[in-house]
């Protein structure tokens, strides 16, 4: 990727796509409530891509020669927030690039996993990328994620799965994130999940709210054969 202020995605005046062409839906929650867990279910039976802020980061970060991969490091491991020109311009291109492999059949589904976590985010991705249908909501107490992003790091190998890291973006999450869910809320456009249950609990409650929001599931059609 070129130079941040040479990054055009959030330089445009309009949006990329309209809501009609591709279909966005964010999810959100605190670190460790479940939302790349429940958005592996919905891949499978919805169809959607799946695309994670933070997956796409740590991969920029990985990636020989960028000139971000310093600062994308140092941010994950304190908890903070990346510039939205880098997390912006990653996400469209990964669309552009999912939208590319698929081709002509698929409906241009995607679910944009742990984005907007910030005001500037939201507002920039919506003017200049596509506006979403609705924010997936996953709420989950403090203690019960704690406890599970310390079990996860047992395994992980994440630099910001670790007590120091989690605190931070705990409180990231309250102060900035949290007024993005806020201003959509007000706008009716969260879909609020309680995330405290088992998996299949949690999941069955996205099902039921996604259908009363027209979201349905792909439906396989048996063909009988001979
Ligand atoms: P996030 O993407 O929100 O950071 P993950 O989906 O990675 O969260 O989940 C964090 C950890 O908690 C993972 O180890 C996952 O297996 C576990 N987990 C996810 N959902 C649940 C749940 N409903 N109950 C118990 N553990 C869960
Ligand atoms: P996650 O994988 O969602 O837990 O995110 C891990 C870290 O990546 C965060 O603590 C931030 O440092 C960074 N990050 C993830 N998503 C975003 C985003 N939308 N904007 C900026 N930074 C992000």
């Amino acid at each position: 990727m070129p130079a941040i202020e040479k990054l055009g995605a959030t330089t445009r005046t309009s949006p990329l796509w309209s809501a009609s062409e591709v279909t966005v839906i964010f999810v959100l929650g605190g670190p460790g409530a479940g939302k790349g867990t429940q958005c592996q279910k919905l891949v499978s039976d919805y169809g959607f891509k799946h695309l994670s802020a933070g997956d796409l980061l740590r991969e920029e970060q990985d990636r020989p020669g960028s000139e971000f991969g310093e600062m994308i490091k140092s941010n994950i491991k304190e908890g903070i927030i990346v510039p939205m020109e880098v997390t912006i311009q990653l996400l469209e291109n990964a669309m552009k690039a999912q939208i590319e492999a698929e081709g002509e059949a698929w409906k241009k589904l995607f679910l944009i996993d742990g984005f907007p976590r910030k005001l500037d985010q939201a507002h920039a991705f919506e003017r200049t990328v596509v506006p979403s249908k609705f924010t997936l909501f996953f709420d989950c107490s403090e203690a019960v994620m704690e406890k599970r992003l310390l079990q996860r790091g047992e395994t992980s190998g994440r630099s910001d799965d670790n007590l120091e890291s989690i605190k931070k973006r705990f409180r990231v999450f309250v102060e900035t994130s949290m007024p993005v869910v806020n201003e959509f809320e007000s706008q009716n456009r969260v879909v609020k999940v309680s995330a405290e249950r088992s998996p299949e609990e949690v999941y069955r409650d996205v099902q039921a709210k996604f259908r009363e929001r027209g979201v349905e599931p792909i439906t396989i059609k048996f063909v009988k054969t001979a």
